[in-house]
C-alpha cells in the first residue's frame, strides 16, 4: 500500500470528537450497552447505570444482521428512536449499526456514530455512501478480512470525503472453535504503529464468552487500542441477542477500574 489516506505519512493521526468524548486521544474510551435495543425501560435502566460508572458512549443495535432470518432482527427505526431518546436523557452519545444505504439519511437524526458491521465491511456501496456524510463511522473488521482488506474498506469511506473512521477489531474466523472468534490483537499493534486511524476492540464478539471479556479488555488496552466496545445488560442472561457474551454493568465497572489502574501504572 502506498500513499493511502490511512497511512501515517498522509498526515496527522486522526482524533475523533463526539460530544465531549475524543476517540484516538490520550485516554481510552469505553462504549457499552446491549447487543440489541429491546425496549425503552430496559435501555434507560442500562444507560443510567453505565453513565454512573463512567462509560463514555452508549451502544444498542436496532438493525441486527442475524445469521438466521428467524432470529430477532431488531426494532429498526423504533430502536434508533429509543436509543436516541435515552442517549439524550443520560447525556451520552450513541452508536448503532446501519446495514442499508437507504437508511443512512434518516439514521442521522438519531445517531452520533454509525457502525458498519462485520458482515458489511465488504459492502462497497454502503461504504461509499458513508463517505458522503460527516458523522464518525465505526468500521468493524470483516470476520474473514485481512488487515489490508479492512484498511481498503476504510479507504473507501475516507476517499469519498469522510475521514472520521474508527476501526474496530472484533475477532476473525479461524480453525479455533472454543471461542466464537479469535481476537487479533496483532492488528491493534499494526494499526497503532503504521496507520493514522483510531482503533477500538470488541472483546464481546471477539470471544463470544462473557468470562473472557474482562481479561481480553485489559489485554486490548495494553496492546495499545484507543477504546473498547463491550456488550452489557442489567440482566445479561435475559439479553435477547448475544446473551452468552454479554456482561453485567458491575463487570464493565471493574474493567473501567482496571483501565484506570493501568494508566496510572504507565505514568
Ligand atoms: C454487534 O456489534 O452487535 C455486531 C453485530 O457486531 P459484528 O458486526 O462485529 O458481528
Ligand atoms: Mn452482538
Amino acid at each position: 500500500m502506498k500513499n493511502l489516506l490511512v497511512e501515517k505519512c498522509s498526515g496527522e493521526n486522526i482524533k475523533i470528537k463526539v460530544g465531549n468524548v475524543v476517540i484516538g486521544g490520550d485516554k481510552p474510551v469505553v462504549i457499552s450497552g446491549p447487543c440489541s435495543v429491546e425496549n425503552y425501560d430496559t435501555m434507560i435502566e442500562i444507560a443510567k447505570q453505565l453513565k454512573k460508572i463512567g462509560v463514555d458512549i452508549l451502544r444498542g443495535g436496532a438493525f441486527k444482521p442475524r445469521t438466521s432470518p428467524y432470529d430477532f432482527q431488531g426494532l429498526g427505526f423504533e430502536g434508533l428512536e429509543i436509543l436516541s431518546k435515552v442517549g439524550k436523557e443520560v447525556d451520552m452519545p450513541v452508536v448503532s449499526e446501519i446495514m442499508d444505504t437507504k437508511d443512512i439519511e434518516k439514521s442521522l437524526e438519531y445517531l452520533d456514530i454509525i457502525q458498519v458491521g462485520s458482515r458489511n465491511m465488504y459492502n462497497y456501496s454502503l461504504l461509499k455512501e458513508l463517505g458522503k456524510v460527516k458523522v464518525p463511522i465505526v468500521l468493524k473488521r470483516g470476520m474473514s478480512a485481512t488487515i489490508s482488506e479492512w484498511l481498503y474498506a476504510a479507504e473507501y469511506i475516507m476517499s469519498c470525503g469522510n475521514e472520521n473512521v474508527i476501526l474496530c477489531e472484533r475477532g476473525i474466523r479461524t480453525f479455533e472453535k472454543y471461542t466464537r472468534n479469535t481476537l487479533d490483537l496483532n492488528a491493534v499493534a499494526v494499526i497503532k504503529q503504521k496507520y493514522r486511524l483510531p482503533i477500538i476492540v470488541d472483546p464481546s464478539h471477539g470471544t463470544g464468552l462473557r468470562e473472557l471479556v474482562p481479561i481480553m479488555s485489559i489485554s486490548s488496552i495494553t496492546a495499545g487500542c484507543d477504546g473498547l466496545i463491550i456488550e452489557s445488560h442489567v440482566y445479561p442472561d435475559n439479553a435477547v441477542s448475544d446473551a452468552r457474551q454479554t456482561v453485567s454493568i458491575k463487570t464493565v465497572e471493574s474493567i473501567i477500574e482496571n483501565i484506570k489502574t493501568y494508566i496510572k501504572y504507565l505514568k
